[in-house]
């Protein structure tokens, strides 16, 4: 028996959300009474895991593998939840994972819930509580089936160390060509910057930018910050952004821990894509503004005083 997590690599490196899913699959296990198997598929080092919760890591080293493929990696998922007896699959709500996690369900003829935002209610029954509206509100699902999978939303949980070692122990899964159906045969990367999905601090701007040449200021305090950048729908409706920057109802989710929203107002359709971010400062000339009623902190005043200003500060730091 045990709660297996999956967990995701880059370059040879333990993502943050693979550490915090495994944080996450601990606190479930010990509520269980069980231990943390995790599945790294050419992954990093498993001692990372282990200071994390893991008990155990299945290392999956196969060069088809090198590329993500979903039906491949839900195959080596599915097999090792059987090879383990596992009660419990957790994986992250990232792209890939969010491909993944359904056909993982298929195969193990599991329930499966995404969007988890915290720990079980009870684990007999099992029931979860997750988000559900775009975060609007939430709801309290029981899988009865006998494994179950759950997808655990991005900064849901957090980081929680661990005293435990994980033992790192070779897996080899079964793959056929049917694992590989399809493929990806080329990916056209539009940038190198932080992308939305994974930063910590995203910097956003709306129309009240005025116009796509003021975009400068705001790259800048993205680069100083590390950060990514993003904006509004009218933005990218506009062309004055990308479309992939666009964040809200109808784009993309924000879960950082900082969002900077700068001449943005606060529209219910962009809160519902940033409501999962932690800390959320406002800059907008509008003391009125919906969005400072959503804002932890937030300054009334002319973006094109105040963020170069703020740009010359940060630089300091
Ligand atoms: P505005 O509403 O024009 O606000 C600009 C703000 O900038 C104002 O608050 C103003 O006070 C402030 N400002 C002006 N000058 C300055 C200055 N110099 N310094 C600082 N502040 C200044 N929108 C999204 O963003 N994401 C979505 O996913 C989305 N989905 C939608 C789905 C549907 C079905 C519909 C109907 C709408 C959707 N919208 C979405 C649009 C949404 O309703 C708003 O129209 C939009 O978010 C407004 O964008 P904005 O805040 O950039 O522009």
């Amino acid at each position: 028996m045990s709660v297996l997590v999956y967990t995701e690599s880059e370059n040879g490196s333990f993502k943050k959300i693979a550490l915090e899913v495994v944080s996450y699959a601990k606190a479930i296990a010990d509520s269980m009474g069980t231990s943390v198997t995790a599945v790294s598929v050419n992954g990093g080092n498993a001692s990372e895991l282990g200071a994390y919760g893991a008990d155990k890591v299945l290392e999956v080293s196969n060069d088809k593998l090198n590329n993500f493929n979903a039906e491949a990696y839900a195959d080596v998922l599915a097999q090792a939840a059987k090879a383990e007896n596992a009660q419990v699959v957790v994986l992250s709500q990232s792209a890939n994972a969010k491909f993944m996690a359904p056909l993982v369900a298929v195969n193990l003829e599991a329930g499966y819930v995404p969007n988890v935002v915290g720990i079980p209610e009870s684990t007999s029954p099992f029931k979860v509580k997750h988000s559900v509206f775009t975060n609007k509100a939430f709801s309290v699902t029981e899988i009865s089936t006998a494994i179950k999978v759950v997808g655990l939303g991005k900064n849901a949980f957090g980081l929680k160390e661990s005293n435990g070692g994980a033992a790192a122990e070779s897996f080899s899964p079964t793959l056929s060509e049917d694992d590989f159906s399809t493929k990806v045969v080329s990916v056209d990367k539009a940038t190198d910057k932080v992308t939305i999905a994974d930063a910590e601090i995203v910097v956003s701007a709306g129309r009240g930018l005025k116009g796509p040449e003021n975009w400068g200021m705001i790259e800048e305090m993205a680069e100083i910050l590390g950060a990514a950048t993003a904006c509004s729908k009218p933005v990218s409706d506009m062309g004055w952004r990308p479309h992939g920057e666009h964040v809200g109802q109808t784009g993309k989710p924000v879960a950082s821990n900082l969002y900077i929203a700068i001449g943005i107002s606060g529209a219910i359709q962009h809160l519902a894509g940033i409501n999962s971010s932690k800390v959320k400062v406002v800059i907008n000339t509008d003391p009125e503004a919906p969005f400072f009623k959503a804002a932890d902190y937030g300054i009334v005043g002319d973006a094109f005083e105040i963020v170069p200003q703020l740009n010359e500060k940060l630089k300091a730091f």
